[in-house]
Protein backbone atom coordinates (compact mmCIF):
# COMPACT_ATOMS: atom_id res chain seq x y z
CA UNK A 1 0.00 0.00 0.00
CA UNK A 2 2.54 2.49 1.03
CA UNK A 3 4.52 0.94 -1.07
CA UNK A 4 8.55 1.06 -1.87
CA UNK A 5 9.45 4.36 0.19
CA UNK A 6 11.85 5.54 -1.81
CA UNK A 7 9.84 5.28 -5.37
CA UNK A 8 9.99 9.28 -6.31
CA UNK A 9 6.33 10.99 -5.98
CA UNK A 10 5.39 9.22 -2.88
CA UNK A 11 5.76 10.05 0.38
CA UNK A 12 8.50 8.57 2.75
CA UNK A 13 6.70 7.61 5.79
CA UNK A 14 9.22 7.63 8.72
CA UNK A 15 8.47 6.39 12.13
CA UNK A 16 10.59 7.96 14.82
CA UNK A 17 10.30 5.82 17.39
CA UNK A 18 12.50 4.14 20.57
CA UNK A 19 9.92 2.88 23.53
CA UNK A 20 12.51 4.95 25.68
CA UNK A 21 11.49 8.34 26.31
CA UNK A 22 13.40 11.19 27.10
CA UNK A 23 15.74 10.24 23.96
CA UNK A 24 15.00 13.08 21.53
CA UNK A 25 11.98 11.15 19.28
CA UNK A 26 9.79 14.82 19.16
CA UNK A 27 12.98 16.69 19.17
CA UNK A 28 14.31 14.90 15.85
CA UNK A 29 11.12 14.61 14.31
CA UNK A 30 10.25 18.13 14.71
CA UNK A 31 13.80 19.16 13.65
CA UNK A 32 14.38 17.30 10.41
CA UNK A 33 11.08 17.81 9.57
CA UNK A 34 11.88 21.88 9.70
CA UNK A 35 14.97 21.01 8.04
CA UNK A 36 13.52 19.13 4.71
CA UNK A 37 10.78 21.77 5.11
CA UNK A 38 14.05 24.60 4.33
CA UNK A 39 14.95 23.02 1.81
CA UNK A 40 11.85 22.83 0.08
CA UNK A 41 10.45 19.67 0.72
CA UNK A 42 6.76 18.87 1.14
CA UNK A 43 7.20 17.51 5.02
CA UNK A 44 3.96 16.12 7.87
CA UNK A 45 4.63 15.00 11.50
CA UNK A 46 1.97 13.20 12.92
CA UNK A 47 1.74 13.89 16.33
CA UNK A 48 1.02 10.44 17.55
CA UNK A 49 2.39 10.79 21.43
CA UNK A 50 -0.69 11.92 23.88
CA UNK A 51 1.61 14.35 25.29
CA UNK A 52 1.79 16.60 22.63
CA UNK A 53 4.82 17.56 22.67
CA UNK A 54 5.80 18.25 18.96
CA UNK A 55 2.44 19.83 18.39
CA UNK A 56 3.49 22.70 20.80
CA UNK A 57 7.25 22.22 20.00
CA UNK A 58 5.20 23.46 16.06
CA UNK A 59 3.40 26.17 17.46
CA UNK A 60 0.19 24.71 18.02
CA UNK A 61 -0.93 24.85 21.44
CA UNK A 62 -3.22 23.29 23.78
CA UNK A 63 -5.85 25.48 23.86
CA UNK A 64 -5.80 25.67 19.99
CA UNK A 65 -6.33 22.20 19.09
CA UNK A 66 -9.66 21.00 18.00
CA UNK A 67 -9.15 17.65 16.39
CA UNK A 68 -6.16 15.68 15.36
CA UNK A 69 -4.54 12.30 15.82
CA UNK A 70 -7.31 10.85 17.74
CA UNK A 71 -9.78 11.59 15.07
CA UNK A 72 -7.60 10.04 12.69
CA UNK A 73 -7.06 6.69 14.45
CA UNK A 74 -11.10 6.93 15.23
CA UNK A 75 -11.99 7.24 11.63
CA UNK A 76 -13.50 10.36 12.21
CA UNK A 77 -11.57 12.59 10.07
CA UNK A 78 -8.79 12.28 7.32
CA UNK A 79 -5.50 13.96 7.38
CA UNK A 80 -6.15 16.49 5.25
CA UNK A 81 -9.01 17.48 7.56
CA UNK A 82 -6.85 17.81 10.81
CA UNK A 83 -3.07 19.18 9.31
CA UNK A 84 -2.83 22.48 10.25
CA UNK A 85 -0.34 24.68 9.17
CA UNK A 86 2.99 25.68 10.93
CA UNK A 87 5.43 29.02 10.45
CA UNK A 88 7.63 26.51 8.26
CA UNK A 89 5.95 27.00 4.33
CA UNK A 90 5.79 23.57 3.01
CA UNK A 91 5.49 21.92 7.02
CA UNK A 92 2.35 20.95 8.46
CA UNK A 93 1.43 19.21 11.68
CA UNK A 94 -1.37 16.72 12.31
CA UNK A 95 -1.74 17.39 16.61
CA UNK A 96 -2.60 15.52 19.51
CA UNK A 97 -5.59 16.14 20.67
CA UNK A 98 -6.39 15.11 24.95
CA UNK A 99 -8.38 12.23 23.85
CA UNK A 100 -5.52 10.18 22.04
CA UNK A 101 -4.50 9.10 25.90
CA UNK A 102 -7.78 6.76 25.50
CA UNK A 103 -6.91 5.96 22.60
CA UNK A 104 -4.44 2.41 23.28
CA UNK A 105 -7.89 1.35 24.84
CA UNK A 106 -10.59 2.57 23.06
CA UNK A 107 -8.89 1.43 20.08
CA UNK A 108 -7.76 -2.41 21.62
CA UNK A 109 -11.23 -3.81 19.71
CA UNK A 110 -11.37 -1.72 17.04
CA UNK A 111 -11.86 -3.19 13.35
CA UNK A 112 -8.03 -2.76 11.99
CA UNK A 113 -6.90 -1.73 14.86
CA UNK A 114 -3.15 -1.76 13.86
CA UNK A 115 -3.97 -0.24 10.82
CA UNK A 116 -5.75 2.24 11.46
CA UNK A 117 -3.44 5.36 10.34
CA UNK A 118 -2.04 3.04 7.86
CA UNK A 119 -5.64 2.87 6.26
CA UNK A 120 -5.80 6.79 6.49
CA UNK A 121 -2.41 7.59 4.94
CA UNK A 122 -3.58 5.82 1.97
CA UNK A 123 -4.17 7.66 -1.42
CA UNK A 124 -3.92 11.41 -1.27
CA UNK A 125 -1.09 12.40 1.29
CA UNK A 126 1.16 10.30 -0.74
CA UNK A 127 1.09 12.78 -3.05
CA UNK A 128 0.86 15.81 -1.10
CA UNK A 129 4.07 15.11 0.87
CA UNK A 130 7.58 14.06 0.47
CA UNK A 131 7.97 13.30 3.97
CA UNK A 132 5.44 11.77 6.92
CA UNK A 133 7.41 12.01 9.99
CA UNK A 134 5.16 9.86 12.84
CA UNK A 135 6.44 11.07 16.53
CA UNK A 136 5.77 7.90 18.62
CA UNK A 137 4.96 7.83 22.39
CA UNK A 138 7.71 6.20 24.57
CA UNK A 139 6.17 2.84 24.48
CA UNK A 140 5.82 -0.44 22.31
CA UNK A 141 1.76 -0.39 22.13
CA UNK A 142 -0.84 0.01 19.80
CA UNK A 143 -0.60 3.45 19.32
CA UNK A 144 3.52 2.83 18.11
CA UNK A 145 2.32 -0.42 16.47
CA UNK A 146 -0.23 1.85 13.90
CA UNK A 147 2.86 3.94 13.20
CA UNK A 148 5.09 1.28 12.64
CA UNK A 149 2.64 -0.71 10.56
CA UNK A 150 1.47 2.96 8.48
CA UNK A 151 5.52 3.55 8.12
CA UNK A 152 8.33 2.20 6.02
CA UNK A 153 10.96 3.09 7.92
CA UNK A 154 11.90 3.59 11.33
CA UNK A 155 13.83 6.33 12.47
CA UNK A 156 15.82 5.81 15.90
CA UNK A 157 17.08 8.29 17.69
CA UNK A 158 19.00 6.99 20.69
CA UNK A 159 21.02 8.93 23.69
CA UNK A 160 24.44 7.53 23.94
CA UNK A 161 24.14 6.32 27.58
CA UNK A 162 24.60 2.99 29.63
CA UNK A 163 22.34 0.51 28.76
CA UNK A 164 21.37 1.87 25.10
CA UNK A 165 22.18 -0.92 23.31
CA UNK A 166 20.15 -3.36 25.55
CA UNK A 167 16.91 -1.27 24.64
CA UNK A 168 17.90 -1.02 21.06
CA UNK A 169 17.83 -4.85 20.48
CA UNK A 170 14.30 -4.62 22.05
CA UNK A 171 13.38 -2.13 19.24
CA UNK A 172 14.94 -4.60 16.67
CA UNK A 173 12.94 -7.28 17.87
CA UNK A 174 9.72 -5.36 17.83
CA UNK A 175 10.24 -4.17 14.60
CA UNK A 176 11.21 -7.48 13.26
CA UNK A 177 7.85 -8.96 14.81
CA UNK A 178 6.12 -5.76 13.10
CA UNK A 179 7.39 -6.81 9.67
CA UNK A 180 5.99 -10.90 10.03
CA UNK A 181 2.54 -9.90 11.30
CA UNK A 182 1.37 -6.25 10.03
CA UNK A 183 3.89 -4.69 7.34
CA UNK A 184 6.59 -6.94 5.01
CA UNK A 185 8.01 -3.54 4.11
CA UNK A 186 9.24 -2.15 7.28
CA UNK A 187 12.87 -1.55 7.96
CA UNK A 188 15.17 0.76 9.94
CA UNK A 189 16.22 3.63 8.22
CA UNK A 190 18.82 4.52 10.25
CA UNK A 191 19.68 5.20 14.13
CA UNK A 192 20.48 9.12 15.26
CA UNK A 193 23.18 9.26 18.17
CA UNK A 194 21.10 12.04 20.06
CA UNK A 195 21.92 14.58 23.01
CA UNK A 196 26.04 13.75 22.31
CA UNK A 197 28.11 15.03 24.72
CA UNK A 198 32.33 15.40 23.40
CA UNK A 199 33.01 15.64 26.89
CA UNK A 200 31.59 12.28 28.18
CA UNK A 201 33.70 9.27 27.56
CA UNK A 202 30.47 7.45 27.62
CA UNK A 203 28.87 8.69 24.87
CA UNK A 204 31.72 8.27 23.15
CA UNK A 205 32.37 4.37 24.17
CA UNK A 206 28.32 4.06 23.56
CA UNK A 207 28.56 5.33 19.93
CA UNK A 208 31.42 3.20 19.16
CA UNK A 209 29.64 -0.26 19.98
CA UNK A 210 26.28 1.48 18.36
CA UNK A 211 28.17 1.39 14.97
CA UNK A 212 30.02 -1.81 15.83
CA UNK A 213 26.68 -3.65 15.98
CA UNK A 214 24.72 -1.73 13.49
CA UNK A 215 27.59 -0.75 10.79
CA UNK A 216 25.97 1.67 8.21
CA UNK A 217 22.58 1.92 9.73
CA UNK A 218 24.00 5.23 11.99
CA UNK A 219 24.36 8.42 10.98
CA UNK A 220 27.55 9.94 10.85
CA UNK A 221 26.24 13.14 11.44
CA UNK A 222 25.35 13.10 15.50
CA UNK A 223 23.24 15.57 17.55
CA UNK A 224 25.33 17.08 20.14
CA UNK A 225 23.80 18.46 23.41
CA UNK A 226 22.74 21.92 22.99
CA UNK A 227 20.64 24.60 25.01
CA UNK A 228 19.11 26.02 22.09
CA UNK A 229 17.65 23.04 21.03
CA UNK A 230 15.78 22.17 24.26
CA UNK A 231 14.41 26.18 24.43
CA UNK A 232 13.03 26.20 20.98
CA UNK A 233 9.77 24.28 21.85
CA UNK A 234 8.70 26.72 24.70
CA UNK A 235 8.82 29.18 21.99
CA UNK A 236 6.44 26.88 19.64
CA UNK A 237 9.78 26.91 17.13
CA UNK A 238 11.76 24.52 15.52
CA UNK A 239 15.36 25.01 16.23
CA UNK A 240 16.21 25.95 13.42
CA UNK A 241 13.49 29.27 13.29
CA UNK A 242 14.54 29.53 16.78
CA UNK A 243 18.31 30.45 16.27
CA UNK A 244 19.94 28.96 13.12
CA UNK A 245 22.96 29.17 13.46
CA UNK A 246 23.12 27.27 17.08
CA UNK A 247 25.36 23.90 16.91
CA UNK A 248 22.00 21.68 17.49
CA UNK A 249 20.13 23.34 14.20
CA UNK A 250 23.03 23.06 12.22
CA UNK A 251 23.27 19.39 12.87
CA UNK A 252 19.43 19.42 12.01
CA UNK A 253 20.54 20.58 8.77
CA UNK A 254 23.57 18.25 8.28
CA UNK A 255 21.10 15.32 9.21
CA UNK A 256 18.62 16.33 6.48
CA UNK A 257 21.47 16.49 4.22
CA UNK A 258 22.74 13.00 5.06
CA UNK A 259 19.35 11.24 4.55
CA UNK A 260 19.07 13.00 1.04
CA UNK A 261 22.27 12.18 -0.18
CA UNK A 262 21.93 8.56 1.29
CA UNK A 263 18.15 8.18 -0.42
CA UNK A 264 19.96 9.27 -3.97
CA UNK A 265 22.53 6.93 -3.34
CA UNK A 266 19.92 4.36 -2.74
CA UNK A 267 18.12 4.95 -5.46
CA UNK A 268 20.79 5.64 -8.00
P1 LIG B 1 11.40 11.98 23.55
O1 LIG B 1 10.45 12.51 22.51
O2 LIG B 1 12.17 10.80 23.06
O3 LIG B 1 10.73 11.70 24.85
P2 LIG B 1 12.46 14.66 23.56
O4 LIG B 1 12.74 14.96 22.14
O5 LIG B 1 11.21 15.24 24.14
O6 LIG B 1 12.50 13.10 23.82
O7 LIG B 1 13.73 15.13 24.39
C1 LIG B 1 13.79 14.98 25.81
C2 LIG B 1 14.32 16.25 26.44
O8 LIG B 1 15.65 16.49 26.02
C3 LIG B 1 13.54 17.49 26.05
O9 LIG B 1 13.46 18.35 27.16
C4 LIG B 1 14.37 18.11 24.95
O10 LIG B 1 14.20 19.51 24.87
C5 LIG B 1 15.77 17.75 25.38
N1 LIG B 1 16.66 17.60 24.22
C6 LIG B 1 16.48 16.82 23.14
N2 LIG B 1 17.51 16.91 22.28
C7 LIG B 1 18.38 17.79 22.84
C8 LIG B 1 19.66 18.32 22.46
N3 LIG B 1 20.24 17.96 21.31
N4 LIG B 1 20.27 19.18 23.29
C9 LIG B 1 19.68 19.54 24.46
N5 LIG B 1 18.51 19.09 24.89
C10 LIG B 1 17.84 18.22 24.09
MG1 LIG C 1 8.37 12.70 22.61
Amino acid sequence: MTGDSTTPGRASIVAVANQKGGVGKTTTAINLAAALAAVRKRVLVIDLDPQGNASTGLGVARADRAAGSYDVLAGRAGIADVARETEIPGLRIVPATEDLSGAEIELAAAHRRAWRLRDALTGTVAADYDYVFIDCPPALGLLTLNALAAAGRVLVPLQCEFLALEGLSQLVRTVERVRANYNRELQIQGIVLTMYDTRNRLSALVADDVRGFFRGKVYDTVIPRNVRVSEAPSHGKPVLLYDHRCSGARAYMHLAGEILRRERGATA
